[in-house]
């Protein structure tokens, strides 16, 4: 197993490494904030707050870096990639694909880049929200891009697994097409039902229960993420606004002239057991062998079936579609 060196030791980047360390993987981080590096360091973690230290030690132990801050702070980080470690094992967290993709072409062209999204969080941020456990079960995407370094992909994988999580290969393109509509949607649609809900007053909010809270409970995190995030994902975003509006649209209508809601509540509710059903699937076992010519896209066919990897063996995946 590879060395790993975190960029960011918030949330998702202090998670990763204690992750690793419970995994019994050599890791350590670096991060701007000196309150995230005080605490990692007082639970017993190699922890600074020089991003070129960690960065020297990953060039010199060929460690796989992950960068782990939010994006608007990925160019300066990726720049500081590309000048102490320009060839570097490459990954990330950032919960969308495309932009990091493009400023890693841009300014760490050299580095063997495999992007990563890992579906799990809180709405809490900084070093004192993460978990050692925080991706057990949950889905680690994988970006399979026609020019990916097979090798990194395969350390990203075995890192996702170390980790308990699965990993659901998929291009950069699919990936932010679906976060768009089962991610940042749900952000915005959640900042709107907060502000609606506490238009509605003291009264509405006394009375708010679960379907309230359930359904606001991502407004909660910190601003700046949550727009970074979204607006990151502008293009896939504006679709399933636009698929949202639509159904809104229909459903206001429906209600102001017959007084029905029934096509939309029922389709929402078949949608809902759809999940369900997926989620409960006999699975199909699938290997597949990332060193052959057809790697790259039996991969991403598994992702875009709702599969996952669950094993590897050298380079062989163990992968189940449903
Ligand atoms: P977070 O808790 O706010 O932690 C970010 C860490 O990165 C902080 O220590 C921060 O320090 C540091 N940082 C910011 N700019 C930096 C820079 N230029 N150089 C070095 N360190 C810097 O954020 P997070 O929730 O872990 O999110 C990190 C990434 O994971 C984001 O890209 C996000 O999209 C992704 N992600 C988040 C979730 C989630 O649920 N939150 C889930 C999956 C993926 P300061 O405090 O000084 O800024």
């Amino acid at each position: 197993m590879p060395d790993l060196c975190v960029l960011g030791l918030g949330l998702i980047g202090g998670s990763v490494l204690r992750a690793a360390k419970a995994a019994g993987w050599t890791a350590w981080g670096a991060t701007r904030s000196s309150d995230d590096v005080t605490a990692a360091r007082a639970e017993g973690f190699d922890a600074g707050g020089d991003l070129d230290v960690a960065l020297e030690r990953a060039r010199a132990a060929d460690a796989l870096v992950v960068v782990a801050v939010p994006l608007p702070a990925v160019d300066e980080v990726l720049r500081r990639v590309a000048a102490v470690v320009p060839t570097a094992k490459l990954t990330d967290v950032v919960s969308v694909k495309g932009p990091v993709h493009d400023a890693v072409r841009r300014l760490a062209p050299r580095t063997r880049y495999v992007g990563g999204h890992p579906m799990a969080g809180t709405s809490t941020s900084g070093w004192g929200a993460g978990r050692a456990d925080l991706f057990r079960g949950a889905a680690w995407v994988v970006a399979v891009e026609d020019d990916s370094d097979m090798a990194v992909l395969a350390e990203v994988v075995a890192f996702a697994l170390a980790v308990e999580a699965h990993v659901v290969p998929a291009s950069t393109a699919e990936h932010d097409a679906a976060v768009g509509r089962i991610s940042h949607l749900p952000h915005v649609l959640a900042a709107v039902l907060a502000a609606v809900g506490a238009d509605g007053g003291p009264l509405a909010l006394a009375l708010a229960a679960g379907s309230f809270t359930d359904g606001t409970r991502v407004a909660g995190t910190r601003p700046e993420l949550t727009q970074a995030m979204c607006e990151g994902n502008r293009t896939a975003l504006l679709d399933a606004v636009d698929d949202a509006l639509g159904r809104l649209g229909a459903a206001r209508g429906s209600l102001a002239s017959t007084g029905g809601l029934a096509k939309t509540i029922e389709a929402g509710h078949a949608a809902r057991k759809a999940l369900d059903a997926q989620r409960s699937a006999v699975r199909t076992d699938v290997t597949i062998d990332l060193d052959s010519p057809g790697a790259r896209d039996a991969l991403r066919a598994v992702g875009a079936r709702g599969g996952r990897i669950v094993s590897l063996d050298g380079a062989t995946a163990r992968a189940q579609t449903s």
